[in-house]
């Protein structure tokens, strides 16, 4: 078989997709080039208008610096550009091509609608300069939209999806790919230290310590250092998971339990890979999506919701644009109170499970599923607040802020979403902390006012000087909910 590559000179444009490790693009990229870079585009304003929070802009960023480490190691250069937007990319990346005089471009493909559009942008901007430009689908095991009902329609309720998707993709390996390997020296001396390009940006090599108004260095504004960053800290989270997983069905709604495998932040910025989790469930399971162990069957349905949504974002792209899925849910008459919003910020609700919660975002940057799935209840019910409003606090928030998931788990809660809760379905926060944190160890952790209560007492307590009281009756705004939803019929 002939060595000979396609192209002299390839450049991988990197995304949220920071590992060497199982990256479809790169690993295109070192099969199909003589000579290879990676080059990554921070775009601030971009970001905020999208709502990413320092948290999940600085993971991104750290994880960035460790991948860029590794590629050096590699003698594979990775260059770092800031514009302030998407759509001055296209031009940017034309000029950088021309300057570097790349052959073709690789990139893993992203959906939200803006992503898309920047993407076809950066194509027929290339094209000019007859650069390919190839996209290849990373982010999920098999190309959003690709699946469809019989009628042709994308999928709006999960199980069918699931089930469509194990009858055509059940037997597929999802193998993760090979790391590109090592380049020699004289590799990375074909490509320049420094560039000065036509834009006010000139190509660096270092990873700034801030982009636009985001810190990114330990002191900065992100609150997230407790989370290591980067491919082997993804890496090393996934095999310790491995242990747990046969527990995780039993563990997993357990906010006081390590159930989960905490990988969200990983799983979003790339450093680890959706192959790499599903591989490592299948082996687990006797190479099984459902049946056989519990755990392992557990977690890959989860990762099937995390499909689904991507789906959904593809097949119906009006949510992207602030939109319900269920259009009759924009007549809900939302209440406007700041008062109400401020406290569910802040946790302080005086509802104890809620709070605790919101202390676990607003600390950590991460709050465990069944707690997301309570406080956006709580907001979008209880408080009839717009869930326009939780979705974006939880982007600001979230070290692991991804449109798709986001936007699926608030619109589920909401009952404004497909396969969405039913609006009648309401959370109590009292039964749910009662059920799912039984003796209040989790409240305690992060509402040190409320350590010396009983694990009776905890989840509605007496008053006290320390906290606040409930600033709604669960009971009676459940019902004022119920009949929003209802009169919606109407
Ligand atoms: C209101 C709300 C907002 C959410 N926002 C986000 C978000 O911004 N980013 C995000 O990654 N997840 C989001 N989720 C989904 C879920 O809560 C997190 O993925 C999960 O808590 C992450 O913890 P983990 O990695 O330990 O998950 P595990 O239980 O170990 O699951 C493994 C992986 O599967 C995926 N996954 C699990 N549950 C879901 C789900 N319900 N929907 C989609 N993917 C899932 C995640 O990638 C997760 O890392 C949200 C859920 C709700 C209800």
């Amino acid at each position: 078989m002939s060595d000979q590559k396609a192209y002299k000179r390839g450049l991988v444009w990197l995304r949220n997709d920071l590992r060497v490790h199982d990256n479809t693009a790169l690993y295109r990229a070192d099969r199909g080039c003589e000579a290879l870079a990676a080059v990554y585009i921070a775009c601030p304003e971009t970001w905020a208008s999208h709502g990413d929070g320092d948290n999940v802009v600085a993971m991104r960023l750290r994880s960035l610096q460790v991948m860029q480490d590794a590629l050096a190691k590699k003698h594979i250069s990775l260059y770092f550009l800031e514009v302030p937007t998407f759509d001055r990319v296209p031009e940017l990346l034309k000029q950088l091509v021309e300057k570097l005089e790349v052959e073709a471009l690789f990139a893993n493909a992203e959906y939200p609608v803006n992503e898309l559009e920047r993407d076809q942008a950066v194509r027929a901007a290339l094209r000019t300069l007859r650069v390919p430009v190839e996209y290849s689908t990373d982010r999920t095991l098999i190309p959003p939209g690709s699946l469809a009902t019989n009628s042709g329609d994308g999928f709006k309720v999960f199980t069918p999806f699931k089930r469509a998707f194990i009858a055509r993709h059940g037997d597929e390996s999802f193998a993760p790919l090979p790391a590109p390997s090592a380049r020699p020296q004289a590799h990375r001396d074909q490509w320049p230290e420094w560039i000065a390009l036509a834009s006010e940006n000139n190509l660096v090599r270092s990873i700034p310590k801030t982009v636009g108004d985001y810190g990114v260095a330990p002191g900065g504004r992100g609150r997230v250092l407790q989370w290591h960053a980067g491919e082997p800290a993804g890496r090393k989270l996934l095999q310790d998971f491995e242990a747990r997983l046969p527990d995780y069905e039993a563990c997993r709604d357990f906010p006081a339990i390590n159930g989960t495998s905490r990988l969200s932040p990983y799983l979003n910025c790339g450093a680890v890979s959706v192959r790499q989790c599903v591989q490592l469930a299948l082996e687990e399971n006797g190479g099984r999506w459902v049946g056989r162990g519990e755990g392992a069957s557990s977690w890959l349905n989860e990762l099937i919701w995390r499909e689904f949504y991507q789906h959904l974002v593809v097949n119906y792209p009006k949510v992207c644009r602030n939109k319900p899925f269920k259009p009759e849910t924009e007549r809900v008459p939302w209440s406007r109170s700041e008062k109400d919003f401020k406290a569910w910020c802040d946790g302080e609700t005086g509802v104890p499970i809620v709070d605790a919660a919101m202390a676990q975002l607003n600390q950590t940057g991460w709050m465990h599923n069944r707690l997301r799935m309570v406080v956006a209840s709580f907001l979008t019910k209880n408080l009839l607040i717009d869930w326009r409003r939780g979705e974006r606090y939880f982007m600001q928030q979230l070290v692991d802020a991804d449109f798709a998931a986001n936007n699926g788990g608030w619109q589920w809660a909401a009952s404004t979403g497909t396969d969405a809760a039913p609006y009648f379905r309401v959370f109590n926060p009292y039964s749910q902390s009662k059920r799912f944190d039984a003796e209040g160890k989790f409240i305690r952790r992060f509402l040190p006012q409320l350590r010396g209560l009983s694990a009776k007492d905890i989840h509605c307590p007496p008053p006290l000087e320390s906290y606040p009281l409930p600033i709604c009756n669960v009971t009676e705004s459940r019902k004022r909910a119920i009949e929003a939803f209802a009169n919606l019929k109407l």
